[in-house]
């Protein structure tokens, strides 16, 4: 007889042989569909492409809805793969399901998928009626779940997303997202007479940067700010007009790289060195290979104005920046990332990124910096949002999945929140009667050729899923 890992690895493999890269699902759906309808089910699509089916359950017993994304991030890793024409090919290698390389793998979160899937084909008498929701377009935005029709989650009372890549991790929240976009004319001026002046690049670069969701706790330094602190020192010390500012590459990455050209009134170098210096040693904890390179150039004819100048560094020095609170997890809860500045149709332009789980912090912060910018000349606006999955403690779901995990592994699971975007603040904003969790098995490197699923996490995550439903069965109807 096969094992229950031997039922979904097949599941997942079926879902292999379709190709479905995020816009892509179309073909996918259709074969969930037909294979559900198969087992007398009756799958239904709403306009965005979610797939929706409801299986029977125990009368009287709370709805409850699990989930998954059907597209995948298609990272390839050899030129013969194409993601709209490739099947993916798993293979089993020291106890893991990966693929030679060629691809990744797609267990994010077609594993999720392939246990739905085998509920589907495994019914039990004690389970609460469960209503199976293939969302699309995870991977670029949440889109499915923004965009998914409120009917698909309409009397759902609890909501198990299995989009989770920690076996062990139970998530109860995620932050939402702002994203801020902020701009002022750029108006320049002639360069003043200096006899003795000197025009400098100043290249703060070396800094780890990286993703403002994930890596916005690790105390990483954000090169801008840093720029904006170097030059409001030197200021101090030797007067200088702007030529030019830039750094960063996108909201949500943190800058690793800044850039500043500027006009001294005399040869400053040793002294800007100095100021480095100190900053250096403040940051090479958690920055080892930060550094400052200065360059001689060419004196301009025209410099920034100072009202621009003035403004810019006025805003780099007030601009909340970096972690602001904690949930009592420990995991960042609410941050901010200023995380590029440019010049852009005669205009100088700031993007950032909040992400926050407490609407009053997301308020805060934002008022923060439109007063900042304001008093600076800068204009804002707020180019996308996505709502906040505020986490609720002690909820019943999460309580009973903790127990089950504990039933089921003789181990504490680790409850906690998540500083990136999740599906469930999306479903949530569409029925706030709903409890949530984001569960799942053991997924490494995802998106990426290496991703790969420890096969011998998805026996106990399914007993798992197994005595929760049961548990949610009985679960007394609010
Ligand atoms: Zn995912």
């Amino acid at each position: 007889m096969e094992t229950i890992e031997q039922q979904v690895r097949e599941l997942f493999c079926w879902l292999c042989q379709t190709p479905h890269p995020s816009g892509e699902e179309a073909a996918l759906r259709e074969r969930i569909a037909d294979r559900l309808r198969g087992l007398g089910l009756h799958p239904w699509a709403d306009t965005r492409g979610n797939l929706v089916c409801d299986l029977p359950g125990r009368e009287g017993a709370p709805l409850t809805a699990v989930q998954a994304h059907i597209d995948m991030v298609c990272a390839v890793g050899s030129p013969d793969y194409v993601p709209s024409r490739d099947p993916i090919r798993p293979i089993v290698r020291d106890g893991f399901l990966c693929t030679a390389g060629e691809s990744s793998l797609g267990a994010d979160c077609g594993a999720g998928a392939a246990v739905m899937l085998w509920l589907a084909e495994h019914p039990a008498p004690q389970r609460p009626p469960l209503r199976l929701l293939f969302t699309v377009d995870e991977e670029v935005g949440l889109g499915g779940a923004r965009d998914l029709d409120p009917a698909c989650v309409d009397g759902v009372r609890y909501l198990i997303n299995t989009d989770g890549f920690h076996w062990g991790r139970i998530v109860i929240g995620s932050a939402g997202g702002v994203r801020e976009h902020f701009t002022r004319a750029l108006t320049h001026s002639n360069a003043p007479e200096l006899p003795n002046g000197r025009a400098y690049r100043l290249k703060i670069s070396g800094l780890r940067g990286g993703h403002s969701g994930f890596d916005i706790g690790k105390t990483r330094a954000n090169a801008l700010i840093l720029l904006g602190e170097l030059l409001r020192e030197t200021r101090m010390e030797s007067p200088f007009a702007l030529i030019d500012l830039s750094g960063g590459t996108a909201f949500n990455a943190i800058p690793y790289e800044a850039t500043a050209d500027i006009l001294t009134i005399a040869p400053a170098q040793d002294a800007i060195e100095q100021i480095w210096d100190k900053i250096y040693a403040r940051i090479q904890k958690n920055d080892p290979d930060a550094r400052l390179e200065i360059q001689d150039i060419d004196i301009p004819s025209r410099v920034w104005s100072g009202d621009t100048a003035s403004g810019l560094l006025t805003v780099l020095g007030g601009f909340a920046d970096g972690v602001y609170a904690r949930h009592p997890s420990g995991v960042v809860s609410d941050s901010s990332n200023l995380g590029h500045i440019y010049y852009k149709d005669g205009m100088v332009c700031l993007d950032a990124m909040l992400r926050c789980m407490d609407a009053q912090a997301e308020q805060a912060l934002q008022l923060s910096h439109r007063t900042v910018c304001a008093m600076c000349g800068f204009a804002g606006q707020i180019v996308s949002r996505y709502p906040a999955w505020p986490a609720q403690d002690n909820g019943t779901l999460q309580t009973l999945a903790a127990q089950c995990y504990l039933d089921a592994t003789g181990q504490e699971a680790e409850v906690t929140v998540q500083h990136v975007g999740l599906e469930p603040s999306h479903l949530l904003a569409k029925n706030e009667q709903m409890e949530c969790i984001c569960v799942g098995m053991e997924l490494l490197d995802c998106h990426s050729p290496q991703e790969r699923w420890k096969l011998d996490t998805i026996e106990p995550f399914v007993e798992m899923i197994q005595r929760l439903l049961s548990r949610l069965s009985t679960a007394p109807q609010p």
